[in-house]
């Protein structure tokens, strides 16, 4: 499932030809970089490889989310409908923007219900960030199509699926623009980073200004400190030892994603044969990342057993309804309104008369799906001992249904 499994002496290579240099900036230092950049030459490939024009390297999944949140012109006081099943990086950068989360429903492929968006759409929604949740795709045509009809900004939060797709174009690539994250758990992994992704050179322009303090890099004879800026910005750069490591894993994303899928299809086969266990829709199986595996069980009751004898057999599965990082009635702090500004933001504004409340019982039909499903994370490489030992822990498994 990430990265790092597959490391080897591709990543030590492309981590000596910067270190040979001694510059780790990505901009700047002409004469002592020989030629290299390494942030520049991964944004090319990556674009490349999803078949879009302009790619934006970044600092994390969740900058990525806040550059694209920036370049689209969200702000304080707008909408961004969101889902309730996804990590909190997603409605994070929304906060942090200073716009505000609505949370949609999922469906049975794990992802943003398309029916439940539109009934969340108010005068304020600007924009829909649908996740391309456990590395497969969200109906993200229907909801495109959606966001259209209302003038709605689509980002498409694909931290969780790089090199997935939907016959044969890539996901990240249908609403305005797409953000991947490269942290220590992703399929390709740079230790920490993000990219933005689109196919409109100003929203490029914008991601790129905004993420680099707002530096306009048009090229100037006096250097970096004679640019020019156009609007405020931040500092959201990735540097150079994470651009040459992300060029090293990049050019191992399709096998990765192969050898997973064989990995997944052989646990799939087995869990098939049982009575009463169905699986998580996907949009297109021939795009899945097979970087997990989800089913269901016919109810919550029958999940917790199965996973439990699962567990005595050493091949538990993950139940995200008691995952306190990606499933909504669990996210504690943002249904507490915790945060430290004394003023209470973004929870409460009192001159804006902005006090919001996130109620537990919010989303019932995702409590319906998330509380029935399990999920195996797919190794890249699985020993055969390790593949027997939880195609007999599901055996074992499935006389307690
Ligand atoms: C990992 C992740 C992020 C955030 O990425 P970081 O690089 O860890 O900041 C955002 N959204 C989703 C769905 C993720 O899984």
């Amino acid at each position: 499932m990430p990265g790092y499994e597959v490391f080897d002496k591709e990543e030590r290579r492309q981590i000596m030809d910067v270190l040979k240099t001694g510059v780790l900036f990505r901009y700047e230092f002409p004469n002592e970089r020989k030629g290299i950049y390494k942030v520049k030459e991964f944004e090319e490939a990556f674009a490349r490889y999803c078949g879009v024009a302009q790619a934006q390297a970044v600092s994390s999944g969740t900058a990525a989310l806040k550059v694209a949140l920036a370049a689209l012109g969200i702000g304080a006081g707008d909408e961004v409908i969101t889902q309730g099943f996804t990590f909190v990086a997603t409605w994070e950068a929304i906060f942090d923007i200073g716009a505000i989360p609505v949370f949609a429903e999922i469906d049975e492929t794990l992802n943003m219900d398309p029916a439940d968006v539109e009934k969340k759409i108010t005068p304020r929604t600007k924009a829909i960030i649908p996740v391309h949740m456990l590395g497969a795709q969200a109906r993200i045509e229907k909801i495109v199509a959606i966001a259209r009809r209302h003038n709605l900004k689509v980002i498409e939060d694909t931290a969780q699926a790089a090199g997935g797709r939907i016959k044969g174009k890539h996901v990240g690539t249908f609403g305005d623009m797409g953000t991947f994250s490269f942290d220590p758990v992703k399929t390709i992994t740079t230790g920490e980073g993000g990219m933005v992704i689109t196919n409109d050179a100003e929203l490029y322009r914008r991601a790129c200004e905004y993420h680099d303090h707002g530096h306009d890099h048009v090229p100037n004879p006096g250097g970096r400190g004679g640019e020019g800026r156009s609007f405020i910005g931040f500092n959201y750069r990735m540097m150079e030892l994470q651009g040459a490591i992300g060029l090293a894993q990049l050019a191992k994303l399709d096998s990765i994603i192969a050898r997973q899928r064989k990995n997944k299809a052989r646990i799939k086969k087995a869990l098939k044969k049982i009575k009463g266990i169905t699986f998580r829709r996907l949009v297109d199986e021939a795009g899945d990342t097979a970087t997990f595996l989800a089913f269901f069980l016919p109810d919550a009751e029958k999940a917790r057993a199965f996973n439990a004898a699962l567990k005595e057999n050493e091949a538990g599965a993950i139940y995200f309804a008691e995952n306190t990082w990606h499933y909504y009635p669990k996210w504690e702090h943002l249904l507490a309104g915790s945060t430290l500004a004394a003023s209470g933001w973004p929870f409460q504004h009192k001159e804006a008369g902005r006090d919001l409340k996130y109620r537990p019982d919010a989303l019932p039909q995702s409590a319906r799906i998330v509380e029935r499903c399990l999920v195996y994370p797919i190794p890249v490489k699985m020993p055969k001992e390790r593949l027997a030992q939880i195609l007999s822990a599901i055996e074992k498994a499935a006389k307690v249904l």
